[in-house]
């Protein structure tokens, strides 16, 4: 019987796991996980009801080929359609569907948990060795990489020293930057996307009444969501386009849009759709200028946050207790508790200090596989089993996740799910790309061993 092992226990691994049973009851799959709650990962461990899930629930079943599984689920647990339709449902609630099928998936015998960390692999004739950090090892057939998450990178400051600090949370996915929060503190949040939204929510929501600022170099903050804008699809029109032809091209599907009285979100959802396509045939050159000029915009039209989500973060800043500063840092100070902060601002030579009490890192997952510390990515790194990608975000892979490796050669055995192929495939984080990944790794690990 051929092992398959997931080293990565978050949504992917668990969907991974899911999908290669579904197509082949005769395997033995382990899972190697440490870290967050297994099935949940970062995302779906919140416990505050206030962190909603930032994609319409009927994107978010787990089963591409069942797109109403997840929208079932919520009506046999007692919502409604109206709810289906208006709102958008806490990630809490999500983690418990995750965990209703991971509840059924771990009773197959053929499923093994290892609650530990991988930290090596070892090539051996027509086997692989996984290294454990208990010292044991545990031996496959094929592997799949659902390493998912990473803490943010620290920001680049003058001084470094302030990263050690018990005031810097360099983790903006846990509640620790709640503990022992002094109600009148002053906080800064370094990142403007949806992360900086749900710190500030959980901030509001534990009494806090101290000054929330929010930095990053443009200042952005999120959009957002309307079901009710809608665009016809004219991907078409974008087929084989250079990146500066499909800029063009979508502003002018925009102004289309204002002159019925609509707006771009519509253009947008009806680009997001094929995101990934357009992506895979820019070149290199186009994909860096995308990333230098054009990422944080596109940041702000494609990850948006629900209705109230958005009023209620207007209403703070109306209200003076959010502000958000488009800027870099450029020092973080801190002398007898108290902490400065040095920003030099966007577009204008002044700089800006401010006086806070606690820093909280939302500047995303770090995706640059070169820049981290994480002993298995170091040591695959090292041996050449996973290359990093040029672009700096994940690893290099084929469009399958199959992983590329010296010279080129696809591995035939190692598979990648989920961020690690941010640079193959750029959409490719969220449910509705995970659960399509997963189905497709399975069917070809399955097709591979028959
Ligand atoms: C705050 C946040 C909110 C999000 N909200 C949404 C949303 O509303 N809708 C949506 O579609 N997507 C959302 N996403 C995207 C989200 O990343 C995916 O939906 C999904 O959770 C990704 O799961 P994953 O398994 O790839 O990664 P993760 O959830 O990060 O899980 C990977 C797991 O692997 C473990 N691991 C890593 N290395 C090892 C190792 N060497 N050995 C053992 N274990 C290891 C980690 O500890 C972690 O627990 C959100 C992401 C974040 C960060």
């Amino acid at each position: 019987m051929k092992t398959i092992v997931i080293i990565g226990g978050g949504w992917s691994g668990i969907l991974t796991a899911i999908q290669l049973l579904e197509k082949n009851k005769n395997i033995s799959i382990k899972i190697i996980h440490s870290g967050t709650p297994i099935g949940l990962g970062v995302a779906y461990s919140t416990t505050d009801t206030s962190h909603l899930l930032n994609v319409p629930a009927e994107k978010m079943s787990a089963f591409p080929n069942n797109p109403k599984h997840f929208t079932d689920w919520l009506i046999a647990n007692g919502n409604s359609a109206e709810q289906l339709e208006k709102q958008f449902f806490p990630r809490l609630l999500y983690g418990k569907y995750i965990l209703e099928l991971f509840s059924t998936l771990k009773l197959q015998e053929q499923l093994e948990i290892i609650n530990t960390k991988a930290v090596d692999i070892q090539k051996k004739e027509n086997l692989y060795s996984i290294q454990l950090d208990n010292n044991k090892s545990v031996d496959a057939n094929k592997i799949v990489l659902a390493l998912g998450n990473f803490l943010p990178a620290n920001p680049k400051s003058a001084s470094e020293s302030f990263f050690e600090s018990s005031n810097y949370f360099k983790n903006p996915w846990n509640t620790d930057f709640l503990k022992g929060l002094q109600t009148n503190q002053n906080i800064l949040l370094i990142g403007t996307g949806l992360t900086m939204v749900d710190c500030v929510l959980s901030l509001k929501n534990a009494g806090l009444t101290g000054k929330i600022y929010a930095v990053s170099p443009r200042g952005y903050t999120p959009a957002p969501h309307s079901k009710t804008e809608t665009y016809p699809d004219f991907y078409s029109e974008l087929k084989g386009k250079t990146l500066l032809e499909i800029v063009q091209i979508v502003r002018k599907h925009i102004k289309i849009a204002e002159q019925k009285n609509s707006c771009w979100i519509g253009v947008i959802d009806s680009l997001r759709q094929h995101f990934q396509e357009l992506w895979i045939i820019l070149s290199i050159k186009e994909k860096q200028q995308f990333i230098s000029h054009i990422r944080h915009i596109w940041g702000v039209a494609r990850h948006r946050l629900p209705k109230n989500t958005y009023e209620e973060l207007i209403d703070l800043k109306v209200k003076g207790q959010l502000e958000i500063i488009g800027g870099r840092i450029n020092e973080i100070i801190e002398k007898n508790g108290d902490i400065t902060a040095t920003i030099q601002l966007r577009g204008i030579s002044e700089k800006r200090t401010l006086n806070i009490s606690r820093v909280i890192n939302c500047t995303g997952p770090q995706s640059n596989y070169k820049e981290l510390k994480d002993e298995l990515i170091r040591n695959l790194l090292a041996k050449k089993i996973i290359l990093a990608h040029e672009l700096k975000m994940g690893i290099q892979t084929n469009l399958n996740g199959q992983i590329i490796q010296e010279q080129g050669k696809m591995s035939d055995d190692i598979y990648a799910i989920g961020s690690l192929l941010r640079g193959v495939l750029w959409e490719t984080t969220a449910v509705p790309e995970i659960s399509k990944q997963a189905e497709q790794i399975a069917k070809q690990i399955i097709d591979s061993i028959k």
